[in-house]
Parts: structure tokens; sequence; C-alpha cells
């Protein structure tokens, strides 16, 4: 059956019309998923019975089910564990900043890529999610905490580029003025750097934001966080960033994990400095997150705030994230496994 939520309005348009009904109920069906956020076609009140009846016969209209939700006691940052039709789950946060309300959703479960520090990617990638799953996440999100979602992060579980088609119909779904109409620009899609699909992003001419998680300032210190880096080097990767600038006219932004001991020292942020020259860009430092899988230790305070010095001395744009729901879990792909672990071991 079709995923009646993945179409843009007017794919429906024509699947409507092919049912044999008014192209104007396309547009009833499509605020009912993007814009009332109903979860099924019963709700859809303004159809006749017997119309909502062949539309459940044609039709799948996803919808997620919470399995467990964690609040952060420290900034009120909320942690869902969903489950997908097919019982596979996934992770999304919510998060309250001054500017609004953000949620960041998984692009897949599971991931291939293989950052060693990352707890999404311990047990490989197990599907691509839909558009529809991704916008699911946002809506569930926004009816169950009664507040308008203002930012939406892809930056969850998952490669976003590795879904590249799924993510570019989800990015048109979400900003569409006829449903929750996020603007582009408080859309942000993290990547590891897949240099073809940056490139092919940059041609779209999104006013996304494009954020790429570097993590080291040399080849041979990136190749050992982040298998990708074997695939495509730091040049072709920067190379790639200044295409996206050039062609869509937005900032980039970096995302660095500070390992301890690992990527933390001077020359890092100096080499850091001489990578980002004359990109306009901006740095997100993030103290690494413990995976209790792996032996990775965050860097302390003070490396962390002469790391910033350092970078800012050069020029260069840079805050460090702040830490959102450490006691619940935070980093990627965390509750997703601490939950397997706990439903295998019962
Ligand atoms: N695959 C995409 C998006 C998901 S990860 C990407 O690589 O960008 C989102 C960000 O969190 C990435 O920068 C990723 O490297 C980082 N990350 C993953 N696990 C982390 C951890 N344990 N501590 C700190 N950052 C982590």
């Amino acid at each position: 059956m079709s995923d009646i939520k993945s179409l843009n309005l007017t794919e429906l348009q024509e699947e409507i019309c092919t049912l044999g009904e008014k192209s104007f109920r396309a547009r009833q069906i499509y605020e009912w998923m993007h814009k009332k956020l109903c979860e099924s076609f019963s709700e859809m009140t303004n159809l006749s019975q017997s119309f909502r009846e062949k539309l459940s016969g044609s039709f799948e209209l996803t919808t997620l089910k919470m399995v467990c939700v964690q609040t952060s006691q420290i900034d009120g940052t909320k942690k869902f564990l969903f489950e997908l039709p097919d019982k596979n789950s996934i992770e999304s946060v919510w998060m309250r900043y001054k500017h609004g309300n953000s949620v960041c959703i998984s692009s897949q479960v599971g991931c291939r890529m293989g950052c060693r520090f990352c707890a999404s990617t311990i047990d490989g990638m197990v599907r691509c999610l839909s558009a529809s799953e991704m916008l699911d996440q946002v809506y569930a999100i926004q009816r169950i905490t009664r507040e308008r979602v203002s930012n939406v992060v892809v930056m969850g579980s998952g490669e976003p580029l590795d879904n590249y088609d799924n993510v570019l119909k989800f990015i048109h779904l979400l900003s569409d003025e006829n449903g929750l109409h996020i603007s582009q620009r408080n859309i942000t899609v993290s990547t590891c750097g897949l240099v073809p699909e940056i490139r092919r992003l940059a041609n779209e001419k999104l006013q996304i934001t494009l954020a790429v998680s570097l993590h080291a300032s040399s080849n041979e210190k990136r190749r050992e966080l982040m298998p990708i880096a074997k695939k495509y080097g730091l040049s072709e990767l920067m190379e790639a960033c200044r295409f996206y600038y050039e062609q869509t006219g937005r900032r980039l932004t970096f995302e660095y994990s500070l390992v301890g001991g690992v990527n933390d020292t001077a020359e890092d942020a100096a080499g850091l400095s001489r990578l980002l020259r004359g990109l306009h860009a901006h740095v997100n430092l993030i103290p690494v997150n413990p995976v209790k899988e792996r032996s990775y230790t965050p860097s302390d305070k003070d490396t962390v705030q002469n790391f910033k010095n350092k970078l800012e001395k050069n020029g260069v744009n840079v805050t460090v994230r702040r830490e959102m729901g450490r006691d619940i879990d935070g980093a990627c792909g965390q509750l997703r496994r601490r939950y397997h672990e706990n439903a295998e071991s019962q």
C-alpha cells in the first residue's frame, strides 16, 4: 500500500483523482495529515464514511507508538523512544531554547557510517526511514508536548545523506505552507561528510543549514575517528563545503566533538582554523558524550576553553554546545540501545 503521508500535494491530487474523487479533497486530506496532525482516516470528519474506507483500503497512514519518554531534571529536554509500524524503534529529542522548541530526529534505524564514538552505529544500519516516518517524529512530539515546534535538526541516529531522496522529500513537506510550514532556515541537516551528496544538495538550492561533522583537522586523525574519512579526504570535503556555500549562500556549521587526548590540542585548534579559513563558518564544539561501549572520554573544561579561545583568536566563529539532557542518555542512539538491552535481559 502506498504511503500517503510521504506524497506532496500534487502527487496526492493525482492519486485522489485516480480514485475517482474530486481533487479539492486532496487538500483537505493533506491538511488533516500535515496541519492538524491526525493519526487515522477516521478523524477526517469532513470526508464521507465511504471515502474514508476507500482511503484506508488504498493507503497506509504511518503513525508512531510512544514506547517511553525521559525528561531531563536539569533542562527539561525530553527524549522519546518511538516504535515504527514494523516494530523497529527510533529515538527523537525535544529541546526548549529561548528562541523556540527544537526537535532532533532520526533519519535511519541504526547507521552504517561506523564513527568510533557514536552509539547509533554499533549494530549497523537496519533500514532508512521514509519521509512520513521522519515527519511523524515531529508531529508526534508537537501533539504530545502541545507546543509548536519551530526548529528541526536531522541529527539523531542515521546518516541523512545516506537516505537522500527521503530526507529531501521530508524537508519539502516540513517546510510546505500547507503543512507545519517550518521555515527551511530553521531546519538543519547534519552529515558525516558524504562528498557527492553534499554537492548534490548544494544544487537543490535549499535554505536549510548544513552541518558537517568534522571532529579532526588532519586526515590521519579523522580516519581514526570516522571511517568515512578513508573514502573522502579533507581537501575534497572542504571543497564540497565551499561549493555548498557558493551555491546556496548559506553558512555552514561544523561540528567538532572534543575527545580527551585525541583531537583537543592547540595544534588541532590551529589546524581547524586553517581548514576553515575564508569559509565564514560556525563551529560547534561538543565535549564527547561518553558511550559505555566505547573508551573515549570528554576533554576537560580548561582544554575545551583553551581550544575555543584559540579558534576565536584565529577569527573563527565558535560556540561550545550547551549539553542538553546529559542525565537522560543524551547522545545519539544511547536510549534505544539501553532499552533493547533491558528488554533482552528480562
Ligand atoms: N550522521 C550525521 C548525523 C547524526 S550524528 C552526522 O554524522 O553528522 C549528530 C552529531 O553527533 C554528529 O556530529 C556526530 O558525530 C555527533 N556524535 C555522535 N555520537 C556522539 C557522542 N557520543 N558524543 C558527541 N558527539 C557525538
